[in-house]
C-alpha cells in the first residue's frame, strides 16, 4: 500500500470516529446531529458561525484534504531554543465549499491534524459560475467576477476563464482552487508570492470576496 493511501485511511478512521464519537458542544452542533438542520447550505444562508469540526464532517462526509506547507519554526523561550512544526492544510468538498487553517507542533502530524481541524472552522462558501467573456456557457465551471486577495506581502487576482482552460497558477493555488471546484481560472500574483503561506491566505481571501460580494438579494436564488 503506498503511504499515500496509508495516510488517507488513517486519516478517514481518524474523521469516522470523531463523528462517530461526538457530543456535540454548541446548539449548532445539536441540531446538525439531529438532523434538523440537513445541509451546510442552511447553515451559511442563515448566517451560523461553526464551532465544531464535527459539524463539517457530519454534513460533509465527502471533504478532502491537502497539506499546503510544512514549516520548522523556532522561538526563543526561557528555557532555550523551542522548535516547532507549522503546517497548513487547505479542505474542500470540490464544489463551493473549502477552508484553509494552520496548526503548530512538536510532531508534523499534530501540527497537520490541528491545521484541518483550524480548516473546518474557516470553511467558506465560494460563489461560482461562468465569468469569462469569451465562454458564456452559463455553467459555475469558474469565478463569476474578478476577485483580489491579499495577505502579508501578497496579492493576487483571480480571472475567470473559459472552459476547458484548466488552473493557471502555481501548486498552491492549484491545490486550493482544485478543492473549490473552481476549475477554469487565470492567476496574476504581486509581491513576494514565493511565500507559500501568504500566498495560500491571499487565494484563499480572493475566494471569500466572491461571497462578501454577493448581495442579499442575489443570496435568495
Ligand atoms: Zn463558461
Amino acid at each position: 500500500m503506498s503511504r499515500r493511501r496509508r495516510r488517507r485511511q488513517q486519516r478517514e478512521s481518524r474523521i469516522s470516529q470523531r463523528v462517530e464519537g461526538w457530543t456535540p458542544r454548541t446548539r449548532l452542533g445539536q441540531l446538525v446531529q439531529e438532523g434538523r438542520i440537513p445541509s451546510m447550505d442552511e447553515i451559511f444562508a442563515e448566517g451560523h458561525t461553526i464551532k465544531e469540526p464535527e459539524i463539517v464532517d457530519f454534513l460533509l462526509p465527502e471533504l478532502q484534504e491537502e497539506v499546503i506547507n510544512i514549516n520548522l519554526v523556532q522561538k526563543q523561550t526561557d528555557a532555550g531554543e523551542k522548535s516547532q512544526f507549522k503546517a497548513i492544510v487547505a479542505v474542500g468538498n470540490r464544489d463551493g465549499y473549502v477552508g484553509l487553517g494552520s496548526g503548530k507542533a512538536k510532531q508534523v502530524r499534530t501540527a497537520i491534524e490541528k491545521a484541518a481541524v483550524n480548516a473546518r472552522l474557516a470553511l467558506t462558501f465560494v460563489r461560482r459560475g461562468c465569468g469569462s467573456w469569451e465562454c458564456g456557457c452559463g455553467k459555475p465551471h469558474s469565478l463569476p467576477f474578478q476577485v483580489r486577495g491579499k495577505c502579508g506581502g501578497v496579492e493576487i487576482l483571480l480571472v475567470p476563464g473559459p472552459r476547458g482552460l484548466g488552473i493557471v497558477a502555481n501548486e498552491a493555488a492549484k491545490i486550493i482552487l482544485g478543492l473549490t471546484g473552481v476549475n477554469d481560472v487565470w492567476t496574476r500574483s504581486f509581491g513576494s508570492t514565493r511565500t507559500v503561506p501568504s500566498f495560500a491566505y491571499a487565494v484563499f481571501e480572493a475566494l471569500r470576496n466572491t461571497y462578501s460580494l454577493v448581495t442579499p438579494a442575489e443570496w435568495v436564488k
